[in-house]
């Protein structure tokens, strides 16, 4: 079979593309010319280079470091082509070498004057803009130049930082000891004991003995310590979608932005497979895919993002001074003028083994028109008694399909509405099994092929099913707001508008200056547009809320020691 053509052959041109001289003359003004002799490294693997560069004159190689150090040429920069990909946007760490190939004159654009050169130069900066993330999409794909991670296939610590590294759009490479001689030789070479795999060997040469992810960011320069004297004018806590809308708009509106998340850009909306309901985009995308762009975009309007970074405490503002301070786990702080809460929910999982190898096909957490379609005429089962599980069982029922409802209590009445009650009672393609709690899921390569269940009596079922609806709650991110004064609903959602007191913005907390978005907001619609929508409302209320003068007061805030993690 033929193999699926790189990013290179595909999208080649506009990977590589060739200034012309006029638009040399205006990237002019974000820039300095340097010169590099014969040989010399304009960018080095692992460490923070000096900006994108703009060959002038001259020819600079540009190649990638396989797992044996071998370097591979990537392509041979000319006069009027640049140099760089997204870590040259953010700051970070490159992920390739470039040398000089003669006497180079280069004009050198550092990120700060870039992401000005991106926004100034509308046209320039969509074709430099592209170019960029299309390089990253290239490196991705061989993993080159990220960390190498040593220890085999299937355990779970490599899967673990596999995936953290994968949902934070970073190249990697594995060696599996089971089948690889090099992952051996450096097992050996390092003196590691089986205990300690994974190993992870970073760009800039450290070893890491199965690091958190914390360790691994900060190893591979995805995150570095937080400025403690800057103040921010907003403070986001979540990089889900109502954070990154935040950030994008209120980047783009001239607001100094800082954006932390413990876990990876895009929340529960980067976890999913493909979203179908999301405005303008009628064929579907995944949710990485329409994350990455929200994220590069926050970061080309100048908006810092720290990931992984927790929020363990929110404090302030006390003794006249208006200036928040969020404590973090690993004990730094942030201090901003206002805070932007989007630090959304999870949605509650069942108790059962294997359950994540079934959650991107066979497990669905909401039933909208896609999943009814994919379950039609089938069995299905469906666990929850409350609202959202009776209306999703009657829209199922809709489609034909018979539903088993299992509820863990003797009935319904107990969590439901009556009406909902009542029509579940009417609809003959529904079976209610009370006292029910599912036992095993069984399938192969992420599908579901049966269902086992138990009831009270201790009579276990299993039928062929293909599709679980899980509708148990979710539950919202809010323990770090513990203790900071920010009113929660019986759930722990965040309460706001009129709900957290008199006179308040919409999207105001109770505590004037705080504010919250997205899933985490009590009465919030789930979804990603609403996110999206509430990320982009809620930055008319941070600038009303600055503009009102509550930012210059100075004095100093009592900060409360950190909680342990
Ligand atoms: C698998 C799946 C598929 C989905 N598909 C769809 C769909 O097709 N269409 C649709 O409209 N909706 C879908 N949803 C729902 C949608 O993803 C959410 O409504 C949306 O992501 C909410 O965005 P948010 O930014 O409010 O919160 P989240 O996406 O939950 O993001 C919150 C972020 O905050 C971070 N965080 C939490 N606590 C802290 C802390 N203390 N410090 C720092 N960071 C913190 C988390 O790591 C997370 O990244 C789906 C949800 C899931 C789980």
């Amino acid at each position: 079979m033929a193999s699926r053509p790189s990013i290179i052959e595909q999208r080649g041109a506009q990977m590589f593309p060739v200034l012309s001289p006029l638009e040399i003359e205006r990237a002019r003004r974000f820039g300095e010319c340097r010169s590099f002799p014969t040989g010399a490294a304009l960018y080095t693997t692992g460490q923070v280079s000096a900006g994108l560069m703009v060959i002038l004159s001259g020819r600079v190689e540009i190649s990638q470091r396989d797992r044996s150090d071998r370097h591979t040429i990537i392509v041979v920069h000319e006069p009027g082509e640049f140099l760089g990909e997204l870590a040259q946007l953010a700051g970070r760490p490159s992920l390739a070498d470039a040398t000089a190939l003669e006497q180079v004159e280069a004009l050198v654009i550092r990120p700060d004057r870039l992401r000005a050169l991106l926004i100034a130069e509308a046209e320039l900066g969509e074709r430099i803009m592209r170019a960029l993330i299309l390089r990253r999409v290239g490196l991705l794909e061989t993993g080159a130049g990220g960390p190498i991670i040593v220890g085999r296939a299937d355990n779970g610590d490599v899967l673990r930082l596999q995936g953290f590294l994968r949902r934070n759009g970073q190249p990697q490479q594995l060696l599996d000891p089971e089948i690889d001689a090099e992952a051996r030789a450096l097992i050996e070479r390092f003196h590691v004991d089986p205990g300690q795999l994974p190993i992870v060997l970073c760009p800039g040469g450290q070893l890491l003995r199965n690091p958190s992810e914390d360790e691994l960011a900060r190893c591979v320069g995805l995150v570095g310590p937080i400025d403690p004297n800057r103040v921010y004018d907003v403070a986001v806590v979540g990089a889900g979608p109502a954070g990154l809308a935040t950030a994008v708009y209120a980047a783009s509106e001239g607001l100094s932005v800082l954006v932390l998340d413990c876990r990876a850009f895009g929340g529960q909306a980067g976890a999913s497979a493909r979203i179908e309901n999301y405005l303008g985009f009628p064929t579907g995308i995944t949710g990485m895919a329409l994350m990455a762009r929200a994220y590069n975009q926050a970061q080309k309007f100048g908006a810092e993002i720290a990931i992984p970074d927790e929020a363990a405490a929110l404090h302030g503002p006390a003794d006249g001074a208006d200036r928040f301070v969020l404590q973090l786990y690993n004990n730094e702080r942030v201090t901003a003028r206002s805070v932007v809460i989007a630090s959304g929910a999870r949605y509650r999982r069942l108790g059962v083994a294997n359950l994540d190898a079934f959650e991107s096909a066979s497990v669905h957490y909401w039933a909208t028109p896609l999943e009814a379609k994919l379950c039609a005429n089938q069995e299905i089962a469906l666990v929850g008694a409350g609202n959202s599980a009776g209306q999703a069982a009657v829209y199922l029922a809709s489609q034909g399909a018979k539903i088993r409802m299992l509820v863990r209590g003797s009935d319904l009445n107990a969590s439901m509405s009556r009406y909902l009650v009542d029509r579940i009672a009417g609809l003959p393609n529904i079976e209610v099994v009370t006292r029910a709690e599912v036992t095993t899921l069984e399938g192969r390569d992420g599908l579901l092929e049966a269902l086992r269940w138990r009831v009270g009596d201790g009579t276990e079922t299993r039928r062929p099913i293909r599709h679980l609806f899980l509708f148990i709650g979710a539950a919202p991110n809010t323990d770090w707001l513990t203790g900071s004064g920010v009113a929660l609903d019986g759930k722990g959602f965040v309460l706001t508008g009129d709900d957290a007191g008199g006179n308040r913005h919409a999207l105001e907390t109770s505590r004037p200056g705080i504010f919250a978005i997205g899933d985490v907001r009590a009465k919030s619609v789930k979804r990603v547009a609403a996110a999206v929508g509430e990320g982009a409302q809620v930055v008319a209320a941070l600038h009303a809320y600055l503009a009102a003068g509550n930012q210059t007061a100075t004095a100093a805030i009592p900060v409360a020691p950190a909680r342990s993690p």
